[in-house]
């Protein structure tokens, strides 16, 4: 094993039970058989932290959150054969797969089979979300440092790629995964509903990925002129059924592909009602355990055969989101609004909560060595 900063206290964030925040000193970790230490350099705050904080999203308790991290490798330990090495600045997928299951070995890596009963049960194993700290130290990225476990997926961070801007990979991915199960391609009449951090990042990655037009439909007007920015060549600022008349004056067939990004069955509703006969919507945004979606089955969905494509995580989309990164094409940086010191993680969550001073994105950054 080699390592790069000897003797460090190691510090995080931990959510010992719902609702209580705590910021703990321990050894800094030593990586184990096939493990990488990587020094956390950002992490971006998530809406999801708020809701795991608030106990909506399962009993993973005592947790250390955070799966929007960047760093760089401090640490590995014996038979590791990603072949990253110590001092490479690199991102981890948050999804730990298992590499061997039916869906992983077709690329759906965020539907990962495995169940590991010593884990917690559900949808595979998320860093930061659904590991607690009893079954692996530092599984999260609010913290000095992070372990990743043999499985977990590392992506080195392209040359001249700053890690300020690298920090969005994660939310980056998700866009980028949308756009690629929506189809996307050259020409396509693209909607993206809801104008958060994913809306955003979908705008412009369906306008990389070909997309002729872009229309941003949400109701804040400061976040539909930042859209401009990130792809939108139109911002509507209409819901509900005057969606529909305000959709077909722009794009008068009708949108190919509609991205749902705002998280609400509403939203996902407003979507269906607006796509194009034969058009496919994409199903982004979390709405939570609780509202049902309820759609006349037979004037929206049957008779029209629209595509209904959920997407959930980022698997697959790593590379490509950090290609789209590295290139510079839209202004990524500017979605970080927001920059605090990891011990002031609770006025984050306060701003991010408040969504104060036009918050877009909320960083950590932990203390250097
Ligand atoms: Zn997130
Ligand atoms: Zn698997």
């Amino acid at each position: 094993m080699t390592r790069k900063n000897e003797g460090d206290g190691g510090l995080q964030v931990v959510f010992p039970q719902k609702g209580v925040v705590t910021l703990e000193r321990s050894a800094v970790p030593e990586p184990g058989p096939g493990e990488l230490v990587v020094r956390i350099a950002r992490v971006g705050v998530c809406a999801t932290d708020l809701h795991l904080l608030d106990g909506h999203i399962g009993d993973p308790f005592p947790l250390v959150p955070g799966h929007e991290f960047v760093g760089v490798v401090d640490a590995v330990g014996p038979e590791d054969d990603r072949g990253i090495g110590v001092g490479e600045p690199v991102a981890v997928e948050m999804l730990v797969p298992c590499h061997r299951c039916d869906r992983c070995r077709e690329g759906r890596h965020n539907l990962c089979e495995l169940d590991d009963p010593v884990r917690h049960p559900g949808p595979g194993r998320q860093l930061g979300v659904n590991i607690p700290r009893t079954t692996l130290p530092f599984a999260g990225g609010y913290a000095t440092h992070l372990v990743v476990p043999r499985d977990g997926v590392v992506h080195r961070i392209p040359d001249g790629l700053d890690l300020d801007t690298a920090v969005l990979v994660e939310p980056l991915a998700v866009a980028v995964r949308a756009v690629e199960r929506g189809r996307v391609g050259l020409g396509d009449k693209v909607v993206v509903i809801g104008p958060g951090p994913i809306g955003l990042l979908a705008a412009a990655a369906a306008s990389a990925a070909g997309a002729s037009e872009v229309v941003v439909v949400g109701g804040r007007t400061g976040r539909l002129a930042l859209a401009r920015a990130f792809g939108a060549t139109e911002t509507v600022a209409e819901r509900g059924h005057r969606l529909v008349p305000a959709i077909r004056e722009r794009i008068p067939g009708g949108p190919d592909v509609v991205i749902e990004s705002a998280g609400s069955v509403d939203a996902q509703l407003d979507a269906i009602r607006i796509v194009r006969r034969g058009g496919r919507v994409v199903l982004a945004g979390a709405c939570g355990s609780g509202p049902a979606l309820s759609v006349p089955s037979d004037d929206y969905l049957l008779t029209r055969e629209i595509d209904i494509l959920p997407s959930f995580l980022a698997a697959g989309g790593y590379e490509r989101a950090l290609a789209l990164l590295a290139q510079g094409r839209f202004p990524f940086a500017s979605l970080v609004t927001h920059v605090y010191q990891l011990a002031d993680v609770e006025r984050a969550f306060a701003a991010v909560h408040e969504r104060t001073d036009g918050l877009i994105k909320a960083v950590l950054v932990p203390p250097s060595p």
